[in-house]
């Protein structure tokens, strides 16, 4: 049998990627293709050759330790020959599993030091409701199955973790049966109008205290929130926020899951980013950064309060088969040496402070409502009114991010009206800067009307 060699040009995979392969989230007339092949730093290359500088992370967020780090090949292929994989499942553990989980309980807050292992944020967030659940109804309350989530934001793909993501385009497939959800207002400063001319926290705690009213306490297992919202524009709540929810949730007895998937492992320059928050969270969903997307990893931590409940009788009954994956384990904490050894915790700090610098001109644009920066990243939120804040269209906003991708070879995300950057903590201030000039300089050419002038 003769095979017949693989295509190497990017229009030849470009056309059997369109043939074969669906993607998350794209539209189906988007017909471009972008094939990449290879990576170093804050680079990425595609198939014909062309460079682009990623101001996105691999373009998920996930990647802090930057592209093509041989190290955590090598540590991959080390394992593979060693134990590629064996169940996590019933009595089986494995050496990196269990080293991972021990640094990680190290580096977690005091009372956290039980972890469950999944593939991905999605599983993560879904561990964590059904761990809420479990929780109240071995405390002999099982009518407490209610989870509290926020508009705008993002926890995941999956039946559970999309039900509590508050965009509604998520919910097609899920709907009209949404499970037990109830979605509050996000802290979007910015949109004052939300808030009714009230303080954004006195406004959104009095919300957070009717809508436990109305479900009743007694039917609320936890509420799920990013100490920043990333996906939902990068929005850092008022110092006062999460102290005064948790202190509402501790009242009536109901749990809080810090959704740390994009936060957590030094994006916001700490190893978590929500106790230095007050959210003393009871459950940490934890992904992306974990593995710098060298392996598909995630990691839910639990407080002792809750994980002593599936100490005995029966336990903790769910997993995901490759939970707990030794190559996964140890390429992260190969990944974690890479960090602590160059210091990205304090470059993301730095990162940001370099963003907000040459980002600021952007703020004199006429369709640039707001400029916003939180540790590694960074969100433009585009306006077609200034003075009403009238969010301009996705579509819109979408021909941006391409035209910053073709025009200045620099790759940042569209999320609704908002452009993000979320780079690789390895990202220089010129590549801080190259990434913010190709911003501006594509959003000074669209206009209130949504043209691009120069497309
Ligand atoms: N939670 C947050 C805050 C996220 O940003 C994401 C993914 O972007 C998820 C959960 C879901 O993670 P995954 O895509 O790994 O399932």
């Amino acid at each position: 049998m003769t095979i017949s060699p693989l295509p190497t040009s990017g229009a030849e995979l470009s056309d059997l990627d369109r043939r074969h392969l669906i993607h998350p989230f794209q539209r189906g007339d988007i017909t471009d293709r972008i094939v990449m092949v290879r990576g170093s730093g804050a680079e990425v290359w595609d198939a014909d050759g062309n460079e682009y500088l990623d101001a996105t992370g691999g373009g998920n967020w996930h990647s802090h330790v930057g592209h093509g780090r041989r190290e955590l090949g090598e540590v991959a292929a080390a394992q593979m020959a060693e134990l590629e994989y064996f169940t996590n499942f019933l009595e089986f553990s494995n050496e990196k599993a269990i080293r991972l989980a021990t640094r990680l309980a190290s580096l977690a807050p005091e009372n956290i030091n039980r972890i469950f292992f999944t593939s991905g944020g999605s599983e993560g967030v879904d561990t964590a409701f059904k761990a809420a659940r479990l929780y109240h109804g071995r405390r002999g309350e099982p009518d407490r199955t209610w989870i509290l989530a926020r508009h705008f934001a993002y926890h995941g793909a999956t039946y559970g973790s999309g039900t509590a993501t508050g965009f509604p385009p998520m919910h097609v497939g899920i709907g009209p049966n949404l499970p037990h959800v109830e979605k509050l207002m996000p802290p979007y400063v910015y949109r004052s109008e939300f808030f009714g001319g009230q303080d954004p926290t006195d406004f959104l705690v009095a919300e957070l205290e009717a809508t436990i009213e109305r479900i009743g306490a007694g039917n609320i297992a936890a509420m799920i929130g990013e100490p920043v919202m990333a996906g939902g524009g990068v929005l850092t709540p008022p110092a006062d926020y999460w102290p005064r929810v948790r202190e509402v949730l501790t009242r009536n007895g109901i749990l809080l899951i810090a959704d740390e998937v994009v936060t957590a492992y030094g994006r916001l320059g700490a190893w978590f980013d929500s106790p230095g928050r007050g959210m003393q969270p009871d459950m940490i969903v934890t992904a992306k950064g974990i593995a710098s997307g060298y392996a598909a990893l995630g990691a839910t931590l639990f407080s002792d309060e809750v994980a002593e409940l599936f100490a005995g009788g029966p336990g903790l009954f769910h997993g995901y088969t490759f939970s707990a994956h030794p190559v996964s384990c140890a390429i992260a904490l190969e990944n974690f040496a890479i960090m602590e050894r160059e210091g990205l915790h304090e470059n993301a700090l730095r990162i940001g402070e370099w963003f907000g610098e040459e980002l600021a001109p952007a703020r004199d644009l006429d369709t640039v409502g707001d400029v916003r920066v939180a540790g590694a990243m960074a969100a433009l939120e585009i306006v077609s009114d200034r003075d009403s804040r009238t969010a301009m269209g996705p579509l819109e906003v979408e021909q941006v991010a391409f035209a910053v991708r073709r025009n200045h070879g620099v790759i940042v995300r569209p999320y609704g009206n908002m452009l993000v950057v979320a780079p690789p903590l390895v990202f220089t201030r010129e590549q801080v800067r190259r990434a913010s000039l190709a911003l501006i300089d594509t959003v000074a050419q669209l206009r209130v009307d949504g043209q691009l002038a120069a497309a």
